[in-house]
């Protein structure tokens, strides 16, 4: 066990420093209210600055009315040394302050090259003419939920009627959903305001692994709530509201792993939530412990299929591994309608930093290997394939479609949209923008119609985008461009990677 002693923690130098203009600051000590990280103070006399505990989450700076405030590196403090980086010497520090596991949240953060960069697209000249988008329609419109084979049709007269039982498809105006973020890890207003959006988008919304307040039931019909290891929330009644169901096995950012949401946050709201008495920690499993095998995970899926009556797709959920198109195959096989596979760049409210960090793969690579997998298995009209973790911006959609991909599930960049600064203080939950929080005087400072506002706004921005291309490359529906690598080409360093993803290299024509 580590032992703790006086004096044991090293003084670690300051990330950031706090600049205040003295010429301009009339002490209003606004930015002392708005600081949710102990930083700023008012001594008496004037505002000063615990530069330590500054994470520069800058709302200081874009509340204090007189433009006074700065958040500048520390950069000088950690002397050049290209292997010991400030990263891994800070590392080292706290692991001898602490001898514990490091906590971190957003996305791995580590320059692991993009394969989404070093992708580029095809365009259409001459004989293959380009789609004007504002003169004629591009259908972005895609369902997910397994399709049929083949369709049959009955002929009575001039009657034709569809004779095949269609399996539960979601209709989505755009490939694009917001992927799992629970109520725990993001606030009460945050989640509402992804509600509304998703509600005027056409879209769905990821409920994360803590079930869904009561409160929430009447927007069930744009909800995909996850089912995970420690089953918070799930119960018959709630089953009946809710658009399609998700069975988490991983996680992106955290793969192979659990989660542990502490006592002290299981407040009354999260606890009608989660099903869970107020004050206890919510702890779920790494594993379930009822799944063991495929034939395991297909009674889990029966089994939601049977208390939904059959009425909502049922998917299934993974971190993107190195097997990870043998395990979708398995996982289509056990009858899931949708697939997700989130990759190792995915965002997260807690997890290990090693975990984070060092663990999964990009999402390009399993995008691209299990698209062709259950293409050559013949059963990738079984399932619609999700991606997630690192989806950045519209051109990283793109290429994701292109890559084999239905749709797209996003979370940072929607929590981006709400004004989020990336500070990667969410595990904190003290979210100065009150986005990650459950303090109710920092999740009020979200107003839910402007951040709803901005998140429907970042859809229709991306799905326009996403028209302009298809245009370009004279395609009018997105659904003939998933899986369409033959209009992408590697720019890239190391021609193995394309070769794994099936394309080509610049330069290489069509054929
Ligand atoms: S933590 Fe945020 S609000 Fe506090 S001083 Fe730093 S940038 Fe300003
Ligand atoms: S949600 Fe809040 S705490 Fe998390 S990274 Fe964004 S600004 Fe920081």
């Amino acid at each position: 066990m580590p032992e703790k002693m006086e004096g044991i923690r090293i003084e670690i130098p300051s990330r950031y420093k706090v600049n205040i203009d003295r010429e301009k600051c009339k002490i209003c000590k606004r930015c002392t209210i708005n600081c949710t990280f102990d930083t700023l103070s008012f001594n008496g006399e004037r505002i000063v600055a615990d530069h330590d505990n500054c994470v520069a989450c800058q709302r200081c700076s874009a509340k204090c009315p007189q433009e006074a405030i700065t958040i500048i590196d520390n950069q000088m403090a950690f002397p050049f040394h290209a292997a010991y980086d400030e990263r891994i010497r800070r590392i080292g520090w706290e692991q001898a302050s602490t001898g514990g596991v490091m906590l971190a949240s957003c996305g791995n953060d580590l320059p692991y090259p993009s394969i989404f960069d070093d992708l580029v697209l095809d365009a259409a000249q001459v004989t293959n003419p380009a789609i004007d988008p504002l003169r004629e329609p591009i259908e972005t419109k895609c369902f997910l939920g397994a399709k049929p084979a083949k369709l049959e049709f009955t002929e009575t007269g001039d009657e034709i009627t569809l004779k095949t039982n269609l399996p539960p498809n979601i209709e989505l105006s755009t490939p694009i959903m917001v992927g799992q973020m629970s109520l725990g890890s993001i606030s009460y207003n945050a989640q509402i305001a992804l509600f509304k959006a998703a509600l005027e988008v056409g879209t769905l919304v990821g409920t994360g692994e803590g079930g869904l307040h009561p409160d929430f039931y009447k927007y069930g019909k744009i909800i995909n709530s996850e089912v995970a290891s420690g089953r918070f929330g799930v119960d018959a009644n709630y089953l009946k509201k809710v658009a399609a169901l998700e069975i988490k096995i991983g996680q992106g950012a955290k793969p192979g792993h659990g989660g542990h949401l502490p006592g002290e946050k299981t407040s009354k709201l999260i606890s009608e939530t989660r099903m869970i008495p107020k004050g206890t920690d919510a702890l779920s499993p790494y594993p379930h412990h009822d799944i063991y095998s495929i034939e395991d995970l297909q009674q889990l899926i029966f089994a939601l299929k049977e208390a939904t009556r059959y009425r909502v797709p049922v998917g299934v959920k993974i971190a993107a591994v190195h097997n990870s198109a043998a395990i979708a195959s398995g996982m289509v096989r056990a009858g899931a309608d949708f697939i997700t596979l989130d990759g190792f760049r995915g965002g997260t409210g807690a997890t290990p930093r090693i975990i984070r960090d060092h663990a999964g793969i990009p999402i390009e690579l399993a995008i691209a290997t299990v698209d062709q997998r259950l293409r050559e298995e013949g059963i990738r009209h079984k399932t619609t394939l999700c991606a997630g973790g690192s989806i950045r911006y519209s051109a990283d959609l793109v290429k994701a479609l292109a890559l084999g991909a239905d749709v797209a599930m996003i979370c940072t960049p929607v929590l981006i949209a709400m004004g989020c600064r990336v500070c990667q203080q969410c595990h904190r939950g003290t979210c100065a923008w009150g986005i990650a929080t459950q303090n109710p005087a920092y999740s009020q400072r979200l107003n839910i119609e402007v951040g709803a506002r901005r998140i429907a706004n970042l859809f229709h921005a991306w799905t326009e985008e996403l028209r302009e291309i298809c245009g370009a490359m004279g395609i009018d529906s997105v659904e003939s461009f998933i899986g369409n690598r033959d209009r992408l080409r590697y720019v890239g360093p190391n021609p193995k990677i394309a070769d794994i993803m099936d394309v080509k290299h610049a330069g290489e024509a069509w054929g």
